[in-house]
């Protein structure tokens, strides 16, 4: 195999591409060659314009983690950053106030919003900043590409006895920085998606792979927006490449960020196997061919296999590059 597809959010995603990496160019993986190419189409739903500035989190998450700018300690945003810029914001007055823009992270959001205000589409300003960040530590070996070049946000509804519908409409990064995911959430909102296209090469990326991962990241607001973008879901459906998924729900729920919430607004239980479920079996008009749970889940095995997928047990736990390389090594013979 030479052509690996990812569908990823940010930091689970990301998490799991390093470990991706480590075993491909350590020749772990069976049957995938060490220069294979590893393409992420990564979620732009969680998007945010915030001081006039266009902030991309998963995007960025994956170009930091996978350029070795990462802060690790947090997951996400640069390391060895300062916060003086938001600071003085603060000092201002001026709202939001709960979003964390770093210094450093501040410049990759003003080259990005140059671009685009001078008639560039994100793919291309992706791909002018990767040429900083990617191309120096894995050559042509990593394309970032954007799910969509469209504007697409995920809204979240809460409830909010003041207004007179009884409920509010916060942006998901306010539902996650401002409110911690701690109200329930009663519906999410993709504006935009259903009239986005896909970004230039997202089909082909998906048709030509020889293996398509869907990583332990979040099933509805990152890879469900990924699936939702119009031609994509068919795409995952007819590729000829088999298609493998690793829980980000393990022993009924998510290790973190907020997978637990979202899932039970769309009405689908916090398991390993009901995420299965969700995202269903090729053969059924699904996406998966297969399926990897934790050990702690072993018990749900069966009836994912009995879904049509092919299932099996494996630790999930992203500790390490090299513990994360063994599970793409497992994705990869269950499927091959
Ligand atoms: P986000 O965009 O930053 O929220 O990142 P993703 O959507 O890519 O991934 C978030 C999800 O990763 C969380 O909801 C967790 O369920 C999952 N996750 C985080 N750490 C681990 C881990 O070590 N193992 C597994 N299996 N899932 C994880
Ligand atoms: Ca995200």
């Amino acid at each position: 195999m030479r052509q690996i597809t990812v569908l990823s959010g940010g930091v689970g995603g990301a998490t799991f591409l390093r470990g991706l990496l480590h075993g491909v160019r350590r020749g772990l993986l069976p049957g995938v060659e060490t220069a294979a190419v590893v393409t992420v189409v990564a979620n732009t739903a969680d998007d945010i314009w915030l001081h006039g500035l266009k902030v991309c989190p998963d995007l960025d998450t994956v170009m930091y983690t996978l350029g070795d700018g990462i802060d690790l300690e947090r997951g996400w945003g640069r390391r060895d950053e300062t916060w003086q810029a938001k600071e003085e914001l603060a000092a201002y007055g001026v709202e939001p106030t709960w979003f964390g823009l770093g210094d450093r992270d501040l410049a990759t959001h003003l080259v990005r919003t140059q671009m685009l205000d001078a008639g560039y589409p994100l793919s291309e300003v992706t791909a002018a900043l990767c040429r900083r960040w990617l191309s120096p530590v894995h050559g042509e070996g990593v394309r970032l590409l954007p799910m969509s070049d469209d504007r697409v946000e995920t809204h979240v509804a809460v409830a909010d006895p003041e207004s007179p519908s009884g409920r509010r409409v916060v942006h998901f990064q306010e539902y996650w920085v401002r409110l911690h995911a701690e109200v329930p959430a009663e519906a999410v909102v993709v504006v935009g998606l259903d009239e986005s296209s896909p970004g230039p090469g997202v089909i082909d990326a998906i048709t030509d792979a020889e293996l398509v991962i869907v990583p332990p990241s979040n099933p509805v607001v990152s890879v469900g927006t990924i699936l939702g973008v119009p031609r994509v879901r068919e795409a995952v459906r007819t590729t000829r490449a088999p298609v493998v998924g690793l829980s980000p729900i393990i022993g009924g729920t998510h290790v973190r960020g907020m997978a637990h919430q979202l899932l039970t607004s769309i009405g689908v239980e916090v398991s390993a196997g009901a995420v299965a479920r969700h995202y269903g079996a090729r053969s059924e008009a699904g996406v998966l061919d297969g399926w990897l749970v934790d050990t702690a889940d072993e018990a749900e095995v069966a009836g994912v296999r009995e879904a049509g997928i092919a299932c099996a047990a494996v630790p999930l736990l992203m500790t390490s590059d090299p513990a994360t390389a063994e599970m793409a090594v497992a994705a990869v013979s269950l499927v091959s």
